[in-house]
């Protein structure tokens, strides 16, 4: 079992970033509306997320560790429509199985909370303690078992870069959840949880470049689009800034890419990029669902039909901007 359980972490659990993933999405999935991840060494000596959501009751603990273990509804509509977050309930069992894991948690019915440690994916104890009303997660000496994994890890400040770039992102998709992140003790991002994306937005770009962008609200059946996209002032020389999300996870999809660029076609030169921020809302049918959640790559079906769809929804957003005119 010991060794089903590291070759299924090994799918999930690649590097730190993996498990801040994990973690933040589970805290996200409990309802947090304020999550503080701390992390040292680029997450390679220590990774903390700690999260105000409904917490876990002392015997569930045990529980949320074993592999396939879920509290999280199933229905056959998340399974088409990969809207729910994380790899049900792989994700803590895979964590433990490669690392040292301490729970300290404590819900809503529970007089007092509890304190457990995992190791190897083992429970090794458990105690009652005094908590508030959440989780806090904290994992440490990251593939301490499987060395060849911990060899292949890039240098500390490249791990940091993954794990803010997915903070980054989770914050824009998660405006009413407050991130405070810090890494080796200097704060490195910080959202007030307002529930306005622009908020966020102006925290990661400034305001400046905030004030300039055009909100989007297009709808068009089987699609609905949202966000913000800039003006033809705002533009990069690289596609950074150009971020989208499919039914609320974040994807990277450059065929969505080149059909925002082409969206300002006779507006903006070649080597141009607009910044976007844009949240696709589709049909599960439209997806395939077997690719792995823990990926960022997700297969459309139907692409040429989201692709026409969606240029025509960012086209409309500029010409209602009078920022293009089509004859
Ligand atoms: P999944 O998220 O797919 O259910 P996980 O292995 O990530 O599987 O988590 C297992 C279970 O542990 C969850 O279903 C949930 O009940 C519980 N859990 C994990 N993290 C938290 C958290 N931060 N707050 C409350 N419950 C949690
Ligand atoms: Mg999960």
């Amino acid at each position: 079992a010991d060794t089903i359980n590291k070759i299924a972490a090994g799918e999930v659990i690649i590097r730190p970033v993996s498990v801040i993933k994990e973690l933040v999405e589970n805290a996200i999935d409990a309802g947090a509306t304020r999550v503080t991840v701390v992390i040292e060494a680029g997450g390679k000596n220590l990774m903390i997320v700690r999260d105000n959501g409904c917490g876990i009751a002392y015997n569930e603990v045990p529980l949320a560790f074993k592999r396939h273990a879920t509290s999280k509804l199933i229905s056959i509509d998340d399974l088409e429509s990969i809207e729910s977050l994380g790899f049900r309930g792989e994700a803590l069992s895979s964590v433990s199985a490669v690392a040292r894991v301490q729970v300290t948690t404590c819900n809503e019915t529970d007089e007092v909370g509890s304190m457990s440690l995992f190791e190897g994916g083992t429970l090794i104890n458990q105690r009652v303690c005094s908590y508030g009303k959440g989780t806090e997660m904290k994992v440490w000496d990251l593939f301490y078992n499987t060395p060849a994994r911990r060899k292949h890890l890039e240098k500390d400040k490249k791990e940091e870069v993954l794990i803010r770039d997915l903070l980054e992102k989770l914050a824009l998709s998660n405006p009413g959840v407050a991130f405070q992140v810090s890494s080796n003790g200097r704060s490195v991002l910080s959202t007030t949880g307002s529930g306005n994306m622009l908020d966020v937005v102006s925290i990661l770009y400034g305001g400046e470049v905030a004030a300039k962008l055009i909100p989007i609200h297009f709808e068009n059946t089987p699609m609905k689009l949202t966000g913000l996209i800039g003006d033809l002032t705002t533009m990069r020389s690289h596609r950074d800034d150009q971020i989208f999300f499919i039914n609320g996870r974040y994807v990277k999809n450059p065929k969505l890419s080149q059909a925002l660029d082409g969206a300002y076609e006779g507006y903006i030169m070649r080597h141009q990029h607009p910044f976007g921020i844009i949240f696709l809302e589709l049909p599960g049918r439209m997806l395939d669902v077997n690719i792995h959640p823990a990926k960022t790559e997700i297969k459309i079906l139907n692409e040429s039909l989201v692709m026409l769809l969606f240029r025509q929804g960012i086209r409309e957003t500029l010409r209602h901007a009078n920022l293009v005119v089509d004859i």
